[in-house]
C-alpha cells in the first residue's frame, strides 16, 4: 500500500477527518474536513503534503466545517456530490434546530463528484462509489485496499436513516450490493469510529452482517 493516511477526530461529533496522501510525492486530498482547520493544517505543514482538493462523503455539517478555512488557507477546491446539494444548504438551520448550534453558512462547491470517477492521488487512484441510504448523495472513496465509508458504514453500525433524504432501503441496498462486494480483506475508514474491514462488518454487523436486522426484513 502507498496511499497514508492520518485520521483526525474532530468537532462536537467527533466525526473522522482524514488527510489521505502518496508517501512518495506528497500529493494529498482531505476527505471530510469536519472541523478543527488548524490541527489539519497543521498536520499538512508538518508533513509537507500538498493537497489538491477536499472531497466530502456527504453534505452534513460535521463534514464540511472546516471547509473554508481550508480553502482559504490553500486555495484548493471542494467537492461534494450533487444529490447532498439541498442537505449541505440546510447545514446552518439543521445544527440550530437539532444541537442548538450555530456553525455558520455551509461551504459552496467548486464542482461536483459521480459514481465511478476517479480522483487522482499522486501515483495511486480511488474511485468514487454512489451509496446513497444515510442522505441521498452520500459517496464512499475505494483505492488501494481502503474504503473511506463516510456515515454509511461504522464498525458493528450503519448510519442513521432518520434524517431528511435518509432511506433504510437505499442504506442497505448500497451496504449490500456496492460495498460489501468488495474484497474481504478491505479496510474501512468510517466517518465516526474506529477503522473495521469488510469481512468483519460482512460477518458481525448486527444490522448488515450474516444474522442482521435490515437484511432479515429484505
Ligand atoms: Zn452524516
Ligand atoms: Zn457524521
Amino acid at each position: 500500500m502507498t496511499l497514508k493516511i492520518v485520521s483526525h477526530q474532530v468537532g462536537p461529533l467527533s466525526s473522522n477527518s482524514y488527510i489521505v496522501y502518496d508517501e512518495g510525492t506528497r500529493e494529498a486530498v482531505v476527505i471530510d474536513a469536519g472541523d478543527d482547520a488548524w490541527l489539519l493544517l497543521e498536520t499538512l505543514q508538518e508533513r509537507k503534503l500538498k493537497v489538491d482538493a477536499i472531497y466530502a462523503t456527504h453534505g452534513h455539517f460535521d463534514h464540511v466545517m472546516a471547509v473554508d478555512d481550508l480553502k482559504q488557507a490553500l486555495k484548493i477546491p471542494f467537492y461534494i456530490h450533487r444529490l447532498d446539494l439541498e442537505i449541505l444548504s440546510m447545514a446552518r438551520e439543521m445544527t440550530r434546530r437539532f444541537l442548538g448550534i450555530d456553525v455558520g453558512d455551509p461551504p459552496s462547491p467548486d464542482g461536483y463528484i459521480e459514481d465511478g470517477q476517479t480522483i487522482q492521488v499522486g501515483g495511486e487512484v480511488l474511485k468514487v462509489i454512489h451509496t446513497p441510504g444515510h442522505s441521498p448523495g452520500s459517496v464512499c472513496f475505494y483505492g488501494d485496499g481502503v474504503l473511506f465509508s463516510g456515515d454509511l458504514l461504522f464498525m458493528g453500525s450503519v448510519g442513521r436513516t432518520d434524517a431528511p433524504g435518509g432511506s433504510a432501503e437505499q442504506l442497505t441496498q448500497s451496504i449490500l450490493e456496492k460495498v460489501f462486494k468488495l474484497p474481504d480483506d478491505v479496510k474501512v475508514y468510517p466517518g465516526h469510529g474506529p477503522e473495521t474491514t469488510i469481512g468483519w462488518e460482512k460477518k458481525h454487523n448486527p444490522f448488515v452482517g450474516e444474522e442482521g436486522l435490515l437484511r432479515r426484513r429484505r
